[in-house]
């Protein structure tokens, strides 16, 4: 028998699948080891085996282990809660707005990477919807994560030829080329996730894109908010932008925009 290789690190649940009568397999986000998946024994039988640290909305130290370096689940040994912002679970918005970000994590990063910019920027996110949500701070997290995972999209050039935009430009965006498409560009994007990208929406998503951190995306753009139109192109562009690396439906997406229709 080879030596079982261990690793303590803080973390967070992405994803609980049970497995078995008693047990889960959780999916992690943890500051050392990127993503991985770690099996929680016991963990549905007992409440206290875990004392709450596989819940949403909380940061743990996970103490794992692992038959092999090359094994690919994890057994968490324990979990210990660190940092939690559990207050926030009784707000529909926000609950909303986390899990969609968790979503993205999962979907986007790859498995076993350490990403600390990403631990980093989901705790920026839970402690900024302590005073409220924001749709900026929501389009900082979808750009820095298309960032990480390796397509930030075009937006101050064309992703075509690289063109350098003007402020007033309109351009198109097209998900599948990588972002915004100058005029000269624009007559060989024929996909249908093309669409008209206006100078509000795109000096928006660049004001977002710059801000230094979720909070700073909320204040930054509160002065020159643009009207909802914009506001909903540019949702609609990183939607588009996701989707050509997660082909199929996000769950907390379509979550998002009943709240967002209840609340006008
Ligand atoms: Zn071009």
């Amino acid at each position: 028998m080879g030596a079982r290789s261990g690793s303590t690190t803080l973390g967070f649940v992405l994803r609980a699948q049970p497995i078995r009568d008693a047990d889960l397999i959780v999916t992690l986000f943890t500051q050392e080891l990127g993503k991985i998946s770690a099996l929680a024994r016991g963990a549905r039988r007992s409440q206290r085996r875990f004392a709450g640290a596989l819940g949403q909305l909380v940061v743990s130290t996970f103490e794992l282990s692992r038959a092999s370096p090359r094994a690919e689940l994890w057994t968490l040994e324990s979990a210990t809660v660190e940092r939690e912002w559990l207050e926030l679970a009784s707000e529909v918005a926000a609950v909303a707005h986390a899990s969609y970000a968790l979503e993205l994590v999962r979907e986007l990063l790859p498995s076993e990477t350490p990403e600390p910019e990403a631990f980093a920027l989901m705790v920026d996110l839970w402690e900024s919807l302590r005073s409220g949500v924001s749709t900026a701070s929501l389009r900082h997290v979808e750009l820095r994560l298309l960032s990480l995972a390796g397509t930030p999209p075009a937006l101050e050039s064309c992703a075509a030829c690289g063109a350098q935009l003007l402020p007033e430009e309109p351009c198109l965006f097209d998900p599948a080329r990588g972002g915004a498409i100058c005029a000269a560009c624009a007559p060989h994007s024929r996909g249908a996730g093309a669409r008209p990208f206006s100078a509000q929406a795109r000096r928006y998503l660049m004001a977002i894109a710059a801000a230094a951190d979720v909070a700073a995306a909320r204040e930054l753009v509160r002065p020159h908010e643009p009207d909802a139109a914009d506001r909903g192109a540019a949702r609609d562009a990183m939607l588009a932008m996701i989707r050509v690396l997660v082909p199929h439906p996000l769950k907390t997406v379509e979550f998002i925009a009943k709240l967002n229709q209840a609340g006008g």
